[in-house]
């Protein structure tokens, strides 16, 4: 029976950790880590993800500022918050949610922010120091992805890692802390071909690709460990609407452990980004 690694029970590990960290700033130096959170437009789906950032920053003793802006804005004043963000001695961490409307330049708004406050890790000065291995802030979700492999897998040197999705928040960064850590790694995209062979010969797999119930369980080698960063809004043949990952969960008896979808990578997630937060601010003060 494959162990179900508790993304719930880690990211709350966590959280108490970032707490603690925020305490310890508070005490000693007069400092409340602060992270700064801005949504443009009603997508309903980033409304939820903004409202659980929230709720959880709060709970970590962080203070948080938050921004809504209509869907119509302007990117000009987009960037003057940002501008503002980065000038306040009170925010150490900028979360911009995605996706921006089309009218906004995403690059151009993610390049605005100050990187020692850009928690999320998309800023290039911070994709360049992951690629380097030479510090910076690291994307939230592949930080995660690395923190629950970490709990069933002590030693990742010479594992083979295959990841499926090639994209910048999710793909590529896992990519790279899986080579730091020491595996041998395969990057996968809806181009590659052979995916399911190049997926038997993996040690590790981290699907995500946004293709719900993607791996099966004869693409899983025995003892492998399967991250599933997917979610995918479906619903069921009665119409109930289901959130699933990107691996066919069932029939993975096989495998090592593996993430549940939801409560896997979700919630390490946000975990992540507050403890970012607390970074940026420990380094602030230092
Ligand atoms: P994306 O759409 O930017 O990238 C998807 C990648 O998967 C692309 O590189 C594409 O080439 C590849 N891909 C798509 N279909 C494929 C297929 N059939 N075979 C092989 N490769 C395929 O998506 P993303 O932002 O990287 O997110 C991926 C998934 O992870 C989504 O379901 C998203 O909702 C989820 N996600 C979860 C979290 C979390 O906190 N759990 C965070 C970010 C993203």
């Amino acid at each position: 029976m494959a162990a179900l690694i508790d993304g719930k029970a880690l990211a709350a590990t966590v959280t108490r950790e970032t707490a603690a960290r925020a305490a310890q700033l508070a005490s000693e130096r007069g400092i409340v880590p602060g992270i700064a959170v801005i949504l443009v437009g009603e997508d309903p789906a980033s409304n939820i993800y903004v409202e659980r950032k929230l709720r959880e920053a709060k709970k970590a003793g962080l203070r948080s500022f938050e921004h809504r802006l209509p869907a119509e804005t302007d990117q000009a004043v987009l960037l003057d918050l940002i501008a503002a963000c980065n000038a306040d001695e009170r925010v150490h961490g900028i979360l911009v949610q995605l996706p921006l409307p089309p009218h906004i330049d995403a690059t151009r708004v993610l390049d605005a922010i100050d990187p020692a406050k850009d928690v999320d890790g998309f800023h290039p000065v911070n994709v360049g120091r992951l690629s380097t291995g030479t510090g910076g802030l690291v994307p939230c979700t592949p930080l995660g992805c690395m923190q629950l492999l970490e709990t069933v897998i002590d030693d990742f040197r010479g594992l083979k890692a295959v990841v499926i999705g090639k994209s910048n928040i999710v793909g590529k960064p896992v990519a790279l802390l899986l080579l730091e850590s020491g595996c041998t790694v395969t990057v996968t995209h809806i181009l590659t071909r052979g995916l399911p062979d190049i997926v038997r010969t993996a040690d590790i797999v981290v699907a995500a690709a946004g293709s719900p119930g993607l791996v099966q369980p004869d693409w899983v080698k025995p003892g492998a460990v399967v991250i599933d960063v997917g979610i995918n809004r479906i619903h069921d043949p009665d119409g109930r609407p289901r959130i699933v990952g990107d691996v066919a969960q069932d029939g993975m008896d096989h495998a090592k452990a593996i993430t549940p979808v939801p409560g896997g990578v979700g919630p390490m997630t946000i975990a992540c980004l507050l403890s970012n937060t607390v970074r940026a601010a420990e380094r602030h003060a230092a």
